[in-house]
């Protein structure tokens, strides 16, 4: 049986611990603090549509297959663990009201068309009709994109946790110092202070911090964290019953009531704290579109660190020089959406199984090719 340790506890971790623990790993997930904390945590779990039979990027054809992962992810998760992941097609609104906002909506517009992605232009009338709470003044676009979705992402991540301790996977948490063991090309251990655990396979999927542990084993990745603050209110039924995008901010609203305001880009080191202009910004947003919003109903707020990359592009494949090695991160803003078709093709990879999709363009050795 091969035994594969994951490095990382957030949802790329947990997303490849389950896949490979699915096709008969022996799995040790190595965790830094709670497992399913950090950004998996702090983000909204929006999932935006796309199209597996137009996409041609391989990014493009990575969200793809992860929007039909998830489809199926979240009916075995249910079965394997019980628990409702709040995954619910349950459709979007994009809005823009500045000439800025017009110019990235029509582009959006024109990449929908081009992939054959549902979408309907909305007139201010059916917008009011849509969503009668909505205070439109100002809007000069609405469009409609039914085939947007959602998971919660803190249901997921304890599903997915369940899930895998149901199928043998061993988690190492609170591990604060850890380093490698190698012996030739290949990486033989881990080493937590007096404990060794012996690996086959070694996949760091370690958010915004894979960097720092792939330094040592002279693997340069180009990363910065980007900050993302949120706010959380509790709204009245009905208020508001569609994911509402305008320009980078969103309003998602959970099946309770529940509506997650987002959020900021920030370049803030790993500084996870909130800040009160930033806070305010998110609040003003909601209550200018929904003026009847009571501000008492917002129930909390939190920031997290998104794992950004230099161009953009995930690092996905085996470690330049380790041939038992594996990387997987660098999602930025779209990991919760991509992290089913991550697991799939990692295991692939890890499994030396060809792959459905070209990762070339994701490949952690392009760092080192840029910078000569
Ligand atoms: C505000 C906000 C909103 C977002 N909204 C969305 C969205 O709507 N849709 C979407 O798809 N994505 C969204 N994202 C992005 C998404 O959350 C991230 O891309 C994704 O969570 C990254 O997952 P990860 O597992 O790579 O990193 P993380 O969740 O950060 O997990 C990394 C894990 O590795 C652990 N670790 C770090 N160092 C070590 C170490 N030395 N040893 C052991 N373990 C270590 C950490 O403790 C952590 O648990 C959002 C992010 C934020 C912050």
């Amino acid at each position: 049986m091969t035994r594969s340790v994951v490095i990382g506890a957030g949802i790329m971790g947990l997303s490849i611990a389950w896949e490979l623990a699915k096709r008969g790993h022996r799995v040790t997930v190595v965790q830094r603090d709670q497992v399913g904390r950090q950004a998996s945590w702090a983000g909204a779990g929006l999932l935006v549509p796309a199209n597996e039979e137009t996409a041609i990027h391989p990014l493009d054809q990575l969200t793809a297959l992860s929007n039909r992962l998830h489809a199926e992810w979240a009916d075995q998760l249910k079965s394997e663990t019980g628990i409702d992941n709040g995954y619910q097609v349950c459709g979007g609104i994009y809005l823009a009201r500045s000439q800025g906002e017009q110019a990235a909506l029509s582009g959006l517009k024109r990449y929908w068309t081009e992939c054959q992605i549902d979408y309907h232009d909305l007139s201010m009338a059916e917008l009011a009709a849509q969503q009668p709470h909505l205070l439109a003044d100002g809007m000069q676009m609405a469009m409609s994109v039914p085939g947007e979705a959602q998971i919660r992402n803190p249901h997921h991540l304890r599903a997915l946790k369940v899930a895998c301790q149901k199928r043998g996977v061993e988690f190492l948490s609170d591990v604060d110092d850890l380093s490698f063991e190698t012996q030739a090309s290949r990486l033989t251990g881990l080493r937590i202070g007096n404990h060794r655990i012996p690996g086959d396979t070694f996949c760091v999927a370690a958010g915004a911090w894979t960097s720092q542990l792939l330094h040592p084993l002279g693997v340069p990745l180009s990363m910065i964290p980007v900050r993302g603050q949120m706010l959380l209110y509790l709204w009245p039924e009905g208020m508001l019953t569609t994911i509402l995008n305008e320009g980078s901010r969103y309003l998602v609203p959970r099946r309770d009531g529940h509506v997650l305001v987002g959020s900021s880009t920030e370049e803030a080191g790993f500084d996870p704290t909130t800040t009160s202009d930033v806070l305010q910004e998110l609040g003003a947003f909601a209550e200018s579109l929904f003026p009847d919003l009571n501000p008492q109903r917002l129930e909390s707020s939190w920031a997290g660190l998104r794992p950004a990359t230099y161009d953009g592009f995930p690092y996905l494949g085996r470690l330049p020089n380790w041939e038992n090695g594996f990387v997987a991160t660098g999602h930025f803003k779209v990991g919760l959406q991509q992290s089913t078709g991550t697991a799939c093709i990692m295991a692939d990879l890890i499994e030396n199984q060809s792959l459905s999709i070209d990762i070339t363009p994701f490949a952690p050795s392009r760092v080192s090719e840029t910078a000569t």
